[in-house]
């Protein structure tokens, strides 16, 4: 491959098609480059955008994000998924706080030991912020190298990676690297995309050996596929007597949803009734609704929710739980809500109005 080539041909590319104003790139700082490399890690520019802008307004600076409860910072992640981003983001903005005067750390030595941090996204905050030389390897620019230059291989393993790292650092051009950085990511995002890429138009089209293969998409090699395994859970909705509040509980920090706030959970229905007749819950009205699947990485959770009314004369300091509240389901309040939690409740919802 001819290296110059391809660096001056992206660059080109960049210059006329490349994204320059996305909302972390105006007035761009370390702060924002951060929040927004951490919330792009498997989640599109366009979903990014308005989760970006209200963080941003809540929490404008470091020291907004470390001094806030992690609940809020929670709060603001619902609906876009993998939680722990968001708990590191804040475990982080509380280490730069304590430990850096509040400023983000300008060494990569000193950003990639920050809490969710790895090799990629570090080169990435120096490098588009203060256009400092490192190499990236996100999901888009892994995309680009494997089909240009057919390299085989899950992108996970050990062999590749440090491949594709050899690699991207020697593509790295003397001067603009922090444009072609971001060049690269946008080839990934706009040009050679997931499933149809646009080879028709794309710039280095001409030395594309995944190209010339005659499949492109066969790049880069999927893992291997296990059968992962299915986990079932009864969900239980306690719902006050004026259909008002329901009961949810927080999760450990560990563990799926660590943090976030869900409905109590049984491994079966049995144990759930058994839950509630220990209570003292006698009297109130069961409704079971259709089960619905969520799929992690590792596990799918077949969850069926139960939706239990009491009836007013019930006693619900039975149901006090350290870790529980009463959840408003006509104010929204400022607490992580898992996705499941989110489903269910709209679920909840509709099912109390049509009964009014
Ligand atoms: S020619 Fe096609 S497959 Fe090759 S890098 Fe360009 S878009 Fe991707």
């Amino acid at each position: 491959m001819q290296e110059n080539t391809f660096n001056q041909r992206i660059l080109d590319w960049h210059t006329q098609y490349g994204r320059k104003h996305l909302p972390w790139q105006i007035d761009k700082n370390l702060y924002k480059t951060w929040v927004s490399e951490i919330m792009l890690q498997q989640t599109q520019v366009v979903t990014v955008i308005p989760y970006f802008k209200k963080f941003m307004r809540i929490f404008p600076n470091i020291s907004y994000l470390a001094n806030a409860p992690l609940d809020e910072v929670l709060h603001l992640w619902t609906g876009l998924g993998y939680y722990a981003r968001a708990r590191n983001l804040h475990k982080a903005a509380i280490f730069i706080r304590d430990h850096h005067h509040g400023n983000f750390p300008h060494e990569f030595n000193e950003v990639i030991a920050l809490s969710g941090i790895g090799r990629s996204t570090a080169g990435a905050i120096l490098s588009l912020t203060l256009g400092q030389k490192h190499a990236i390897l996100d999901g888009n620019v892994k995309r680009v190298l494997t089909r240009h230059q057919s390299i085989q291989g899950w992108t996970g393993e050990r062999k590749v990676e440090n491949r594709l790292w050899t690699l991207a650092e020697k593509l790295l051009p003397p001067q603009k690297s922090d444009v072609f950085n971001q060049a690269m990511m946008d080839m990934g995002a706009m040009v050679c995309t997931r499933s149809k890429p646009k080879c028709d138009i794309c710039p280095i089209a001409s030395d594309c050996s995944g190209l010339h293969s005659g499949s492109p998409t066969d790049f880069p090699t999927s893992k291997t596929k296990k059968k992962i395994p299915i986990r079932q859970a009864i969900m239980l909705i306690v719902c006050t007597s004026d259909n008002k509040k329901v009961q949810l509980i927080q999760r450990p920090d560990t563990g799926i949803w660590g943090g976030l706030w869900c409905f109590p959970e049984f491994e079966n229905i049995d144990k759930c009734l058994e839950f509630i007749h220990n209570k003292g819950i006698k009297h109130y009205t069961k409704h079971e609704f259709t089960m619905f699947r969520h799929t992690f990485s590792h596990f799918h959770f077949d969850i069926t929710p139960i939706l239990i009314r009491v009836t007013p004369d019930t006693n619900l300091q039975v149901m006090e739980d350290p870790d529980g509240l009463w959840y408003n389901l006509h104010l929204s309040q400022k607490i992580g809500l898992a996705s499941a939690t989110k489903k269910i409740l709209t679920t909840v919802n509709i099912t109390l109005e049509k009964d009014k």
